[in-house]
């Protein structure tokens, strides 16, 4: 299998490499038009790339109602942007002057493409799909979609640095990470906090109540972390930080209910001040929604009373967490205290909250990223509402990814790492939390430019989103979606530079159908054996939720 492998990508190398004239013979598109499929807001910047084996300078192209097949939009190509991988050339075109709510499609000659929509409520029900990944994650009694109870026994030890404790302890329930079985307190942490944020930020556009019971379903979906970190609380001083190791990804794909190792799943425990910070921040908000909006003072007395009384001893432990199986461990910890210390003053009003976070988040700085272990935006944007010059760290972010852009055909706003799909949209995120403090639109295109690479302009032509789009992954690094056949919400980890996925070593289970769009810097597979490219995490669907229910458009029924 291997051999043949290998001279299939050996032939595809020597056909890419023969002259375009040997190109034209061969039956496939003359060239490729990136944009986003799922389509824009009126009044969006709407631009395409185009990869091509020709030179098109001076032909036309067109856009088409695809109602009536009449032409709305004509340009001529300008001069060649220079070779993107093997494509000697590419171009640009800027089609914001079509703006009328409408389908459509772009003509080259005899070639036309996926058709887009241009509406006002395009990005309705992303959001909604997307939660539902939540659903598929969940573990143990917690009614999990596509998949039966799992893991009822958790945890069946402690594992406390060297030592191994023969107890069992009740952390069951939360979200499985990823496409694997494993549970972690600082992506759970992270994931709930952004769905209570979500809601808070915007109650009209995050409160979809499906099945009628009064709490919309983000809350009853962040109600599923918050139990498990309340049990993940397990001492005065100690936190479960990861249930299950990396033996989970030794023992084959199964559906988590047939787990062979369901009843021998170590807890990990362990305490830094920047699992503090995100667990005080989430409980702290936590706190104030469910006694605002859902008069539920218990819970909401017993989330406020988790955050104070971890955050109270903060000044006893260490820096950042380095417990488990050396997954998700921060670099630093300043911006996620100085977000738990001012959603406590939120809560709270207690002055020394306001203060420290003050310290915090000045020490914190801006970031220049997004992921789970950079969210210094988050605290910076809390802060700005009671000192204004907080906003300037969010305005350091804009700026770099600004000029990141400006610097790469696809408009990219950050470099290629792991998991760069979050990043992307977390620059969406930025700039959302931006114009809530300023009303600005200074960055609005750098925000949609994310926003369309993840939903189709980019190299491949691929919607990240499941469901969404014409051509989207569909292979996802996820054990319940390849064995259920679908994954509802599954958005992908995205591409990486080359190198990076080369050190993985990946035992691919299909030839590359993406082949001829890879270059060295950027790298993506729709293959459910490359966990660097392929695979959904808890966070990145945390922080798609937030950006794609902002973009939602009128109020949730
Ligand atoms: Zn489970």
């Amino acid at each position: 299998m291997r051999s043949l492998r290998v001279s299939i990508i050996l032939s595809m190398v020597i056909i890419f490499s023969l002259p375009s004239c040997t190109l034209n013979l061969k039956a496939e598109p003359e060239i490729y038009i990136r944009f986003n499929q799922l389509g824009y807001l009126p009044n969006d910047v709407k631009t395409a790339v185009i990869l091509s084996y020709n030179k098109l300078e001076g032909k036309s192209i067109f856009v088409y109602s695809n109602k009536g097949k009449e032409k709305v939009f004509t340009t001529k190509f300008g001069n060649n942007l220079g070779a993107y991988g093997n494509f000697p050339f590419t171009y640009t075109i800027d089609f914001s002057s079509v703006k009328s709510i409408g389908e459509y499609y772009f003509k080259y000659a005899q070639q036309n493409s996926y058709t887009f929509r241009i509406d006002e409520n395009i990005y309705n029900g992303l959001a909604d799909s997307l939660l539902l990944f939540f659903r598929v994650q969940r573990c143990g009694y917690t009614d999990p979609l596509l998949h039966k109870v799992c893991h009822i026994s958790d945890a069946t030890s402690i594992i406390d640095g060297k030592k191994t404790i023969t107890k069992t302890i009740d952390v069951t329930g939360g979200w499985h990470d990823a496409g694997d079985y494993v549970k972690f307190l600082n992506t759970t942490a992270v994931a709930t906090y952004l769905l209570l944020f979500s809601y808070e930020f915007d109650p009209d556009k995050f409160g979809f109540d499906s099945n009628k019971n009064g709490t919309p379903d983000i809350l009853e979906e962040a109600k599923i972390g918050l139990d498990w970190m309340l049990r993940s609380y397990y001492s005065k001083n100690k936190l479960v930080t990861q249930v299950q190791n990396l033996r989970d990804h030794e023992v084959g794909w199964r559906m988590p209910e047939k787990d062979t190792l369901g009843f021998d799943r170590p807890a990990f425990v362990g305490i830094g001040k920047n699992l503090i910070g995100i667990y005080a921040a989430t409980m702290a908000l936590a706190s104030r929604i469910w006694n605002d909006k859902f008069h539920f003072p218990e819970f909401s007395r017993q989330c406020l009373t988790a955050a104070e009384n971890i955050y109270s001893i903060r000044n006893q432990v260490q820096d950042v967490d380095s417990s488990g199986s050396g997954m998700y461990l921060d670099k630093n910890y300043e911006g996620k205290l100085a977000l738990g210390a001012v959603e406590l003053y939120i809560t709270t009003f207690k002055t020394n909250y306001l203060n420290d976070a003050t310290l915090l988040a000045d020490q914190a700085g801006s970031d220049f990223w997004w992921s789970w272990g950079n969210l210094n935006s988050l605290a910076h944007y809390r802060l700005a509402k009671f000192i204004p010059r907080f906003t300037d760290f969010i305005v350091k972010n804009l700026e770099e990814f600004n000029k990141k852009k400006k610097q790469n055909l696809f408009e990219k706003g950050t470099d290629l790492a792991w998991g760069t799909n979050v990043t992307l949209l977390g620059i969406t995120l930025q700039n959302i939390l931006y114009k809530k403090l300023t009303n600005d639109s200074k960055y609005d295109s750098v925000a949609s430019s994310q926003r369309d690479y993840i939903l189709g302009k980019n190299p491949w032509g691929v919607s990240f989103v499941s469901g969404f789009g014409k051509n989207y992954t569909k292979n996802f690094h996820h054990q319940i979606s390849f064995l259920k056949g679908k994954l509802p919400g599954g958005f992908s980890a995205g591409p990486a530079a080359k190198a990076f996925v080369d050190k993985a070593i990946i035992s691919y289970n299909k030839p590359d159908k993406y082949l001829k769009f890879q270059t060295e810097n950027d790298y993506y597979r729709d293959d459910r054996m490359d966990y660097i490219t392929n695979e959904p995490t808890i966070t990145g669907n945390a922080t798609a939720i937030f950006v794609f229910g902002n973009l939602a458009f009128g109020k949730k029924k």
